[in-house]
């Protein structure tokens, strides 16, 4: 029991206070379910790059992986030859902003935070990493600037 523990308290040193155990495994198989009920044929994950280096189910080997786990699960998905992919992994957060720009994403409608409410609470990792995404990138944040 506590040699369990002792491998726990090591595992947990390194990982963000908002930590999830296998939340992209949890994802991931809801997604698939969803893929084979839409006749999707693409998953879309939406990890950046440093992601794969805390969550071990971030990774490139993660994600092969569960594609096979869902086409293992799955007849249709695996006839269909659903794929994952996640097209933003090669990108650091502020590049994700600079693209977003690009595109015409409306980023004030978009959610960083990891609390629950209505606003942001502009201090916890989700919304500090905003923060220091869009001050790299130069771009003003659309939800910081705002007075409502
Ligand atoms: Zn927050």
């Amino acid at each position: 029991m506590k040699e369990a523990q002792d491998i726990a308290n090591r595992v947990y040193e390194n990982m963000p206070p908002t930590y999830i155990p296998m939340r992209n495994s949890v994802f991931y198989s809801f997604a698939g379910s969803v893929a084979e009920e839409e006749n999707a044929s693409i998953i879309v994950g939406g990890h950046i790059n440093g992601d794969e280096l805390t969550f071990r189910d971030a990774t490139r080997s993660f994600f092969r992986l569960m594609q096979r786990i869902l086409w293992e699960s799955s007849d249709l998905l695996r006839l269909r030859k659903v794929r994952i992919i996640t097209p933003l992994s090669r990108l650091r957060k502020y590049q994700v902003v600079k693209k977003a720009v690009s595109l015409g994403v409306p980023l004030q409608d978009t959610w960083s935070c990891h609390r629950d409410g209505t606003r942001h609470c502009w201090e916890c990792d989700g919304c500090l990493s905003r923060i220091e995404a869009f001050n790299t990138a130069g771009i003003s944040d659309p939800l910081r600037n705002t007075k409502s």
